[in-house]
């Protein structure tokens, strides 16, 4: 009988164990840390042995294929063994996608993955199809195809250490929303390989699939010029007018895919900032090859919620506005969201440094900020980098003393805008621990 390990038993590694006993294989769960009760209770009941607090060698080598959770890099001993054995490690998207046959997209990108996922889910609702969300949202793809109730569609959010473990997946649809630096430390520190595993969202494609990507996007440009893409390729750009996909003009947008035209004022949309009508105009595209009505995907766009620690508007306090966008964790999310700031900005930013370059917000910085709040251990880059840009420059070390300074260094139509362009860890359990910390010391204000 094939004996399969499971790295980490997390959503991912849980569902993808339930699976795969659901499949008559010998399954062993093994996870270096604490797994959760509710995991442990739900391995019991299904018969997978387990293990926690250790790695038991012997074991997980002696597998035939290992379901290795993202969250553990490839250069890590264990799995370092594993490739040099010949065995096949694989993630549970993989795994999982054999075992389905529900539609797929697909969504990847530096940053936008998880709200152009959940646009694109509200659109497929909206439409009445039987839609699911896998991936980085919600249930893992594992569990709900061992549910054995699946939907028509997957919407699916792929991390690139995901896409790293995938090898024969296909997606019907593929989205890639952008590639800027992140997470290199995991890459060697080459963008070239960062690249190449956000493009294995393509590999396996045919001509009845769809590649949906930024054409505005120069390393995206850049490897079109060189890649065979199966798929057909339909661009979103702002900057120019594409033949099928969705373009930009004036305050609109449209959609163009075979002879159908769907368009839709700026003004219209729920999700506001350039960087959503990106994501709008991705998730567009792929409702219209889902073959939504166009009304449908208008009301859709127009009545979609938005997402927490993305750019949510907390609280207005004495007039000024309080924005919680702690999910963005780089330089890149950062500037869209200094790009869309209309009023003078107290922004607060730091936290873990990804081997971040800030050269390309200081003229963002040096029009719209008044004063930067440096929150984070270690400040020094950051206050070196807009030392002499923005006029005032605190540093603090609690979300309860940032926003004290905060309060005191906003006037009446300011904007405090929590948006760090790093990671959360040195004073947070994560970014979403830090949004919440934000948000509660708002409304304590
Ligand atoms: P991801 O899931 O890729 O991390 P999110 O949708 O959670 O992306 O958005 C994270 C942050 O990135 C947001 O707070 C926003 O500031 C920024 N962002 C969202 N969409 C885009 C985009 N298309 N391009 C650049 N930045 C974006």
């Amino acid at each position: 009988m094939k004996r399969i390990v499971i790295l980490g038993a997390g959503e991912s590694g849980t569902g993808a164990a339930l699976l795969a006993r659901q499949q008559g294989f010998d399954v062993f769960v093994s996870d270096m840390g604490v797994i959760q009760p509710r995991y442990c209770a739900e391995l019991d009941a299904a018969g997978v042995p387990y293990e926690q607090g250790q790695h038991t060698e012997a074991l997980i080598l002696n597998a035939d294929e290992v379901i290795k959770s993202p969250g553990i890099p490839d250069k890590a001993p264990l799995v370092k063994a594993l490739h040099a054995q010949g065995t096949p490690v694989i993630s549970e998207i993989e795994f999982a996608g054999r075992y389905t046959r529900a539609r797929k997209i697909c969504i990847t990108g530096s940053n936008g993955k998880t709200t152009t996922t959940l646009l694109t889910f509200h659109l497929l609702q909206g439409a009445g199809i039987r839609a699911a969300l896998a991936g980085n949202v919600g249930t893992s793809l594992a569990r709900q195809v061992a549910s054995g109730n699946e939907p028509d569609w997957y919407v699916i959010e792929l991390s690139s250490f995901q896409l790293d473990g995938m090898f024969d997946f296909k997606a019907d649809v593929a989205v890639l929303t952008n590639i800027t630096p992140d997470h290199l430390d995991r890459y060697d520190y080459q963008m070239q390989n960062y690249v190449d595993s956000k493009f294995r969202i393509v590999q396996n494609m045919t001509p009845s699939d769809y590649f949906i990507y930024c054409a505005d996007d120069e390393i995206i440009e850049d490897e079109m010029k060189h890649r065979q893409i199966a798929a057909t390729c339909l661009p979103f750009s702002y900057n120019h007018k594409v033949d099928e996909g969705a373009y930009v003009d004036q305050e609109q947008f449209h959609v163009t895919y075979k002879n159908h035209l769907m368009s839709i004022l700026f003004k219209d949309l729920s999700l506001q900032g350039r960087h959503n009508i990106y994501n709008s105009m991705a998730a567009s595209i792929a409702a219209q090859v889902a073959s939504i009505r166009k009304d449908v995907i208008r009301q859709c766009l127009m009545s979609f919620q938005g997402v927490e620690h993305r750019l949510e508007k907390v609280l207005s306090v004495r007039a000024v506005e309080y924005i919680n966008d702690s999910k963005a964790t780089n330089v890149n999310s950062t500037w869209y969201a200094l790009e869309c700031m209309t009023r003078p900005v107290v922004w607060i930013a730091g936290g873990v440094d990804k081997g971040n370059d800030y050269s390309t917000l200081l003229p963002l910085a040096k029009e719209k900020v008044k004063a930067l709040i440096c929150m984070g251990k270690d400040n020094e880059k950051l206050k070196q980098s807009f030392g002499g840009v923005v006029p005032v420059i605190k540093e603090t070390s609690s979300m309860k003393e940032t926003l004290d300074v905060a309060y005191q260094l906003a006037e009446k139509g300011d904007v405090v805008l929590l948006s760090p362009a790093c990671a959360s860890f040195d004073l947070f359990k994560n970014y979403e621990d830090r949004g919440q910390q934000f948000k509660e010391c708002v409304r304590n204000l």
